[in-house]
């Protein structure tokens, strides 16, 4: 059988780079001969343009996904004793950024045709204890925010919303983090909009919540060796920055891409023994996984690997599973079951049309 000797790569994360190669490598070059390597004009410059691409009105550079998320709970005055509703399902970065602040993440099972917070299930968890929700767009797929932001908004909650994997997803025609107290995204390598190392950023609305990451960010610190506050080293590097300016031209070209290797899998494998990703009517996702679920998932991940196709699982460990969690004792059979079934078909904006042939076919061979 020769039909897939083409070896697929789940994900070429040098191919977009070398893409825009001259023009980032300018970028950096500049950055490198301005004498200005910590904040400064092309942090600023980014945190605008990413502002305007997100239709918020700030834009904080930090240092990763991770400090986003848990800058913006401390900036929402969340700490020690609170309790954090967040999805079973999600990266674990979603938890520690709770735990990291002395919170507690209190796990939300999904609702299992999206992967995403099941907005019924939050109210059952909440105690006086609760100060805030995290929503994650998990692959890309844009959770039930108008659902979210309701009951939180009746129960007196804060919304964050993790984006690290939704950068041009849009719910009804409005971005995604646009309808939360704040938004962190991730611009970790292998992302929809991903640097050529770490970063990350916040987005919000609200001026006072603003003035506070703005602190949080930089010890404290807006004006040289005067501290208001005591705070953290979580800026993003002007180096990435510029990096960041010059993909961020392109996100919504590769975001395209990537949506139509997801329109092919959706068409070739829709009579296939598999649950294909289910996306709300009215919502635009990122694209930045396509996950099926498929029956007997290792052995056909194997079996993917001996045809040449590359595959992986998001994520085979929910947070609860993981060892500093196991001690919560959380039950959560859907992310359980997800978990077991969960498999990642490669995609991303520089994939051929030969590639997402042969992941098609290898998978079909082996399920027919
Ligand atoms: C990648 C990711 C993060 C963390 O981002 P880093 O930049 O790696 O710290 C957080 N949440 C989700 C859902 C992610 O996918």
């Amino acid at each position: 059988m020769t039909a897939t000797q083409l070896r697929v790569p789940f994900l070429d994360v040098k191919g977009a780079y070398l893409e825009l190669k001259k023009e980032i490598d300018e970028a950096v070059a500049r950055v490198l001969n301005s004498g200005c390597y910590i904040l400064g004009p092309e942090v600023e410059a980014f945190e605008s343009c990413y502002a305007n691409y997100c239709q918020a009105k700030h834009c904080f550079g930090v240092a990763s996904g991770l400090d986003a998320l848990s800058l913006s709970l401390r900036a929402l005055g969340v700490g020690p004793g609170d309790e954090v509703l967040v999805p079973s399902m999600t990266f674990v970065a979603t938890w520690m950024a709770v735990s990291n602040i002395g919170a507690v993440p209190v796990a939300v099972e999904p609702q299992i045709d999206t992967g995403n917070m099941d907005p019924k299930l939050i109210e059952e968890r909440i105690t006086a204890k609760t100060k805030a929700v995290i929503a994650v767009h998990l692959f890309g797929n844009p959770a039930d925010m108008p659902a979210i932001c309701d009951v939180a908004r009746r129960r007196n909650l804060y919304v964050i919303e993790d984006a690290a994997q939704a950068h041009g997803a849009a719910i009804n025609g409005v971005p995604v983090g646009k309808t939360a107290d704040a938004a962190a995204w991730s611009f970790y390598p292998g992302k929809n909009l991903g640097a050529l190392g770490d970063g990350g950023a916040i987005t919000v609305h609200d001026d006072a919540i603003a003035d506070r990451i703005r602190l949080l960010r930089n010890y404290g610190s807006v004006h040289k060796y005067c501290h208001e506050t005591l705070g953290f080293n979580s800026r993003l590097d002007p180096v990435q920055a510029a990096v960041l300016n010059v993909k961020l031209k392109y996100l919504d070209n590769w975001n395209a891409r990537r949506a139509k290797i997801a329109e092919t899998y959706s068409k070739r494998l829709s009579g296939a023994s598999v649950k294909l990703p289910h996306i709300q009517a009215g919502n635009v996702s990122s694209w930045h996984l396509y996950a099926i679920r498929v029956a007997d998932r290792n052995s056909v991940m194997e079996k993917m690997r001996s045809l040449g196709v590359d595959t992986q699982i998001h994520y085979p460990n929910p947070p609860s599973r993981d060892i500093p969690y196991q001690p919560l004792n959380y039950v959560t059979p859907i992310a359980d079951e997800m978990a077991n079934t969960l498999l990642s078909l490669p995609i991303g904006p520089t994939q051929d049309e030969s590639a997402t042939g042969a992941v098609v076919d290898s998978l079909t061979q082996i399920l027919y």
